[in-house]
C-alpha cells in the first residue's frame, strides 16, 4: 500500500504539475473542480449529444460525509431500484456486496449478490431499506434508483434518482402507477418517451429458429441484435453506427464510461463480467441497446481481438447474435420476429388515442405491411408508393418493355400529329404527298404504340391485384395512393452494369438476342440520362408526358375498388399526384384521371367514395397552395423532397458529403432529413396550411415524408394544425404516443 501510495502521489504531481495537497479544504476544492471539469469530458459530451441535453446547462456538486461499506462483514454496499428496471415488475430489484465499496458494485469487477439475499442475511436492514424504497417512490412518484451503504450494521442512503429503465419497464411502470393512482394517465403518457416505446418494438428472436447457443449471461437489456464482434470502443466507433454503418456487437471484459461512444455505435453489447447494475447494463438499458452482461462462460482477450468459449474461438469480424431478453449468446446471424403489442403497451396507446388530435396513418405498399400497420393502430394509408409494385418479382421485364416502348411510341405519335397539322394547311400535290407520308407514319407508329400499350395492359392486372389486397387489409380505412413518381431510369439496370454486359456479350455471344436486348436497354438508359434526375422528368411531369401510365394505374385502382366494395368492404381511395409545382399540372392530370375513374365506376355501376389531391414537395407548390387547393381535396407534405428542395441539399448525397460535418460543427442543430427544420421547411408548411385552408376550409392536410414518424416533427405537425401524420408501420405506435404528447404539451405543461 505504501508503494502504491508513493506511486500515486508521483503520478498526481506529474499530471497536475503540483504535489497532492495536504490541506483537506484544498483537496475538497480540487475534488469539486474535478466534478465541474467532468462536464466537458468526452463521455459527458457524448451522453448529452445522445440525450439532447444542452451543453451550456452546467452541473452541481453535492458534498456529503463519507460512510464505509468495507469495514468488515457487518458492512456492505449496494444499488437497488424500487421496481424492476428491465421488466417494470413491482419488486425491489438490485444487488449488493458485503465488505465492499460502491465502486466494486458498479464497475462490475466483483459480481454482486441479488438484493433478495439481504432479506435472508439481515432481515431488519432489508425491511428498513424496503420502507425507504416505498417512501421515496411515493414522494417522487416514480421508480427510483437508490444507492446505499451499510456501515457496521447501520443503513445509510447515499443518493437516489429517478431510475433508468428499459422501454418495456417504462411502459409497465407508467401504466401501473396510473392504475395505482400515483400519477394521472396524462402523466403516464408524458413519462414514456417515444424512444422508450420504440425499444419495446425491438425485434425478438424467432422461437422456432435453429440456434447455436454458445453461452448464457445476464439478460441486462432486452431485444436481440446481430452483428460482427468488435473488441474495443474505438473500432466500434469506426465501424459501427455513425462510422462505416456496419452492424456490430461490442464485446468487452466489462465496460467503463470511456466506452460510451463505442457502445452507442453498437447494435448490442456483450460483457464477460458485471451484474445487472454494472455500467454496461445501466447504459444499455438507458439507451435501449440490447445487452448480455456477466457472461462468465466467455473469456475475452482484447489484445488478440477474440473471445473463447468452450474451446471455440470467436474472432473480430465473426458474426454473433445476442439476446438481451433471455441472456443467450448465439453464433452467427439469426432470423428476428416483430414484437407483439399487448398488455400495458396496448393500454398506454389507448390512453394516447384518447388524448391526441392528430390522426396516424402509415406508409405501406403491400397487403402485409398494411395488415401490420393496422394491427399497430394505423387509421389508414397516408402514402402508398405505387412504383414499388413495379419492382416485384416477374414485373421488371414488363416495366422495362413499357419504358423502352414509351418514348418510341411518343416520337412516332408526334410525327403523325405534325404531319396531320401540315396536311391541314397543304393543298394539291403537296397534300397528296403528305397523305402518303402520313399513312407511312401511322403504320410506323402502330408497332411501338402496341408494344407500349401491351406492356401497360400486362401491368394493369398486377396493380389491380395489389390494390385488392391492400383495400381488403384496410377494411374500409382511407388509402392515399401516390401515382408513379421516380424517373424512369430507376427501373432499368445502371449504365455501368449494362455497359459491362454489352461488352462481355459482344466478345462472347455477338449474335445473341441477349446482346440485342442489353443494347436496347443501354440506349434507353442513355436517352433517359439527366444531370439532375431528382429535378428532372419525374412525378407529375412524367405523367403529363406519358399519361397512359397513370391512366393504367387509376384504372387498376378503381377496378380493384369496385371489386372489393362489391364484396362488402367499403373502399376510400385518395389519388395523389406527386411533385406538383404549378396548379395547371394538377388541373390537367386531375381532369384526365377523374374521367378515367368515372368511366370505370360507370361501367361497373358502382360508386366509390374517392378523392383527388396532391403532394406538396417543392417550394412553389407551398407558396401557391391557395391556387392548388382549389383542385385538391387533400395535401400531403412530402417532406423528403420538400427538405431537399427548400435547402437545396440532395437527399441522396448530402449526408455522406457534408451534412455530418455540418452537424458536428453545429452549423445545423439536427439532420433536417430526420427532424423537420421548423424555421425553414416548417414555416413554409405553415404558410401553405393557412393559404390552403383560406380557400378550401375542408381540405385534409397530412405529411408522408420520413418526418411523419419522428416525434419532434410530429409535435411540429400538431402545432401547425395538420390533420394527420403518416409513417412506416413500425413507427405507428411511436407516432400515436408522440401525437398524444404533442397534444398534452400544448394543453398544459405536462411535458418536460
Ligand atoms: C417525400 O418526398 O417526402 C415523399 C414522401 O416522397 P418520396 O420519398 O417517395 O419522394
Ligand atoms: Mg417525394
Amino acid at each position: 500500500m505504501e508503494e502504491l501510495t508513493r506511486r500515486f502521489l508521483a503520478h498526481f504531481e506529474q499530471h497536475y504539475g503540483q504535489p497532492f495537497p495536504a490541506d483537506p479544504y484544498e483537496q475538497l476544492r480540487l475534488a469539486i473542480l474535478a466534478v465541474f471539469h467532468s462536464w466537458n469530458n468526452d463521455r459527458a459530451i457524448a451522453y448529452r449529444e445522445r440525450e439532447k441535453i444542452p451543453h451550456d446547462l452546467g452541473t452541481a456538486v453535492n458534498v456529503q460525509a463519507m460512510v464505509y461499506g468495507n469495514m468488515g462483514d457487518d458492512s456492505g454496499t449496494g444499488v437497488a431500484f424500487t421496481r424492476n428496471p428491465a421488466t417494470g415488475a413491482k419488486e425491489i430489484y438490485g444487488e449488493y456486496l458485503m465488505n465492499a465499496q460502491g465502486e466494486d458494485v458498479v464497475a462490475g469487477v466483483r459480481t454482486p449478490v441479488p438484493i433478495a439475499e439481504l432479506a435472508r442475511e439481515n432481515a431488519a436492514i432489508y425491511q428498513q431499506f424496503a420502507d425507504v424504497c416505498r417512501i421515496l417512490e411515493e414522494h417522487y412518484r416514480d421508480m427510483m434508483d437508490i444507492e446505499f451503504t451499510i456501515e457496521r450494521g447501520r443503513l445509510f442512503i447515499l443518493q437516489c434518482r429517478v431510475g433508468k429503465r428499459t422501454g418495456a419497464a417504462a411502459v409497465k411502470i407508467a401504466v401501473d402507477m396510473a392504475n395505482e393512482g400515483l400519477i394521472s394517465r396524462e402523466e403516464a403518457l408524458s413519462r414514456v418517451t417515444p424512444e422508450q416505446l420504440d425499444q419495446v418494438l425491438h425485434p425478438q428472436i424467432d422461437p422456432n429458429a435453429a440456434l447455436t447457443v454458445i453461452a448464457r449471461g445476464l439478460n441486462a437489456s432486452p431485444g436481440a441484435a446481430s452483428g460482427i464482434a468488435v473488441f474495443d470502443a474505438a473500432t466500434a466507433v469506426r465501424l459501427g453506427k455513425g462510422g462505416q454503418g456496419q452492424q456490430i456487437i461490442l464485446v468487452r471484459p466489462e465496460t467503463n464510461p470511456d466506452d460510451l461512444r463505442g457502445m452507442l455505435a453498437s447494435e448490442g453489447i456483450l460483457t464477460e463480467r458485471g451484474g445487472m447494475t454494472s455500467h454496461a447494463a445501466l447504459v444499455a438499458r438507458g439507451f435501449g441497446i440490447p445487452a448480455v452482461v456477466g457472461c462468465e462462460a466467455i473469456h475475452v482477450d482484447v489484445e488478440r481481438r477474440e473471445f473463447h468459449v468452450d474451446g471455440r474461438v470467436v474472432r473480430e469480424g465473426d458474426e454473433i447474435t445476442i439476446d438481451g431478453t433471455t441472456g443467450r449468446v448465439i453464433l452467427g446471424r439469426v432470423a428476428l420476429l416483430p414484437p407483439s403489442l399487448t398488455g400495458e403497451f396496448g393500454e398506454l396507446l389507448r390512453w394516447a388515442d384518447a388524448v391526441r388530435r392528430l390522426g396516424v396513418r402509415t406508409n405501406a405498399d403491400t397487403p402485409e405491411d398494411t395488415e401490420r400497420a393496422v394491427e399497430f393502430g394505423a387509421e389508414g394509408i397516408g402514402l402508398c408508393r405505387t412504383e414499388h409494385m413495379f419492382f416485384a418479382e416477374g414485373r421488371r421485364p414488363i416495366v422495362q418493355q413499357m419504358i423502352l416502348a414509351a418514348p418510341e411510341a411518343k416520337a412516332a405519335q408526334a410525327t403523325v400529329a405534325r404531319l396531320e397539322a401540315e396536311r391541314e394547311k397543304a393543298d394539291g400535290a403537296h397534300r397528296a404527298h403528305l397523305e402518303e407520308e402520313l399513312r407511312q407514319a401511322r403504320a410506323a407508329a402502330e408497332e411501338p404504340t402496341a408494344r407500349y400499350q401491351g406492356a401497360l395492359d400486362r401491368l394493369l392486372p398486377f396493380q389491380r391485384e395489389d390494390f385488392v389486397g391492400i383495400f381488403r387489409a384496410l377494411g374500409g380505412r382511407p388509402c392515399t395512393i401516390r401515382l408513379i413518381d421516380p424517373p424512369l431510369h430507376e427501373f432499368l439496370p445502371s449504365r455501368e452494369q449494362l455497359l459491362e454486359q454489352v461488352i462481355t456479350l459482344r466478345a462472347t455471344e455477338p449474335t445473341s438476342p441477349q446482346l440485342a436486348e442489353a443494347e436496347r436497354l443501354l440506349t434507353a438508359v442513355e436517352n433517359l440520362h439527366e444531370q439532375n434526375p431528382m429535378l428532372g422528368l419525374r412525378g407529375c411531369r412524367l405523367s403529363i408526358l406519358y399519361p397512359e401510365i397513370v391512366t393504367m394505374q387509376v384504372t387498376a385502382i378503381f377496378q380493384a375498388a369496385v371489386e372489393v366494395q362489391k364484396s362488402g368492404i367499403p373502399v376510400r381511395p385518395e389519388i395523389m399526384i406527386p411533385l406538383v409545382g404549378h396548379v395547371n399540372e394538377l388541373r390537367v392530370l386531375r381532369e384526365q384521371l377523374e374521367a378515367t375513374a368515372r368511366q370505370v365506376m360507370a361501367e361497373a355501376g358502382v360508386e366509390i367514395d374517392y378523392q383527388f389531391g396532391t403532394m406538396i414537395e417543392v417550394p412553389r407548390a407551398a407558396l401557391t397552395a391557395d391556387e392548388i387547393a382549389r383542385y385538391a381535396e387533400f395535401f400531403s407534405f412530402g417532406t423528403n423532397d420538400l427538405t431537399q428542395t427548400v435547402f437545396g441539399y440532395s437527399r441522396d448525397d448530402a449526408e455522406g458529403k457534408f451534412l455530418y460535418a455540418y452537424l458536428e460543427r453545429k452549423i445545423l442543430p439536427s439532420n433536417p432529413f430526420e427532424t423537420l427544420d421548423a424555421a425553414g421547411v416548417g414555416k413554409l408548411m405553415q404558410l401553405a396550411v393557412e393559404a390552403a385552408r383560406a380557400v378550401n376550409p375542408t381540405i385534409k392536410l397530412g405529411i408522408c415524408g420520413e418526418h411523419g414518424g419522428d416525434p419532434e416533427s410530429i409535435a411540429l405537425c400538431h402545432r401547425i394544425g395538420l390533420d394527420y401524420v403518416s409513417c412506416s408501420p413500425f413507427r405507428v405506435p411511436v407516432a400515436r404516443l408522440a401525437a398524444a404528447r404533442a397534444a398534452l404539451s400544448v394543453a398544459g405543461p405536462a411535458d418536460k
